[in-house]
């Protein structure tokens, strides 16, 4: 039996190093990678050194392949420091991989990767269409971030200025950008402060930022679908909560697919919006 042929080459991204592109057209919601790391990492150096000093031949022979941009600390401190990605959100524990590893950087990405715990494995899934010999790229940054702190956190972090499409965009371009960004940020706190005295405001500031979201491409829809379905289940709006419930699991498989940590719960609650933890624990109000 043949291997399943890969939709990805890692080779030479002219003024980046090494880069992932596509080997054929890729499909919005496609798994592209999936890939357990080479090692683990944390704040620990001792341990993180350990862990490398453990690792395989050959895992050390694609470890020390990698790219380096830390030269103040022992080189593979510098090549965790400079590749590793964060396992889930807290930020504390990190891994590094021989592929993943080498995807470069856009702050408007084409894909979205993710920690899967339940899979040892880091997924890279594709966010849009991508036509085949363009650059996989994903983004080393929090969402929302307007232009100047992108550009701070990325120099800071990753010593390199950013050239993407976003941040060399004409200014008139890049300010309707961050002003959209700021609003979207806005409504963001909006959303959950007044889910508790306001719940229509609350869903009418979920749809504010869909809106938004759109104007800057449509992605990171996936947890604002969530809030929406959340806070019409609390007020046990259950028809409202079932369409949300339908997008949120509809976009989570776009984002992460069905091998997704979230998948189950989310189709849970898609098929009885009643399901939430929550569901009717606040006085009963028609929200749409
Ligand atoms: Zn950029």
């Amino acid at each position: 039996m043949s291997a399943r042929q890969e939709c990805y080459v890692v080779k030479d991204a002219p003024g980046k190093g090494m880069g992932m592109f596509a080997t054929r057209d890729i499909k919005r919601g496609e798994c592209i990678l999936a890939e357990k790391p080479l090692v683990f990492a944390s704040r620990d150096l001792i341990k993180t050194q350990l862990a490398i000093n453990a690792m395989t031949e050959l895992d050390k022979k694609s470890f020390f392949a990698l790219h380096n941009i830390h030269f103040d600390v022992p080189t593979a401190i510098g090549i965790v420091r400079t590749n590793a990605l964060p396992l889930g959100s807290d930020g504390v524990d990190c891994a590094v991989y021989k592929v993943m590893s080498r995807v470069n950087h856009t702050c408007a990405p084409n894909v979205h990767h993710t920690w899967n715990p339940k899979m040892k494995k880091e997924y890279l899934h594709a966010i849009e269409d991508i036509a085949s010999g363009s650059e996989i790229l994903t983004s080393y940054l929090e969402p929302f971030l307007v232009r100047e702190d992108r550009m701070e956190f990325l120099r800071k972090n990753f010593k390199f200025e950013c050239h993407c499409n976003l941040c060399a965009a004409p200014k008139p371009e890049y300010e309707l950008y961050d002003s959209t960004v700021r609003r979207i940020n806005i409504y963001s706190d909006l959303i959950m402060t007044s889910a508790s005295f306001s719940p229509k405001k609350s869903i009418q500031f979920v749809r504010e930022v869909l809106v938004l979201l759109d104007k800057i491409g449509g992605e990171g829809k996936t947890p604002f679908y969530y809030d929406g379905y959340q806070i019409s289940a609390m007020y046990g709006d259950y028809t409202l909560a079932q369409e949300w419930a339908n997008l949120l699991l509809d976009s989570y498989i776009m984002d992460e697919g069905k091998e997704g940590e979230k998948y189950e719960r989310y189709l849970k609650y898609s098929k009885n919006p009643r399901s939430h933890e929550r569901a009717g624990c606040a006085p009963r109000q028609i929200l749409s």
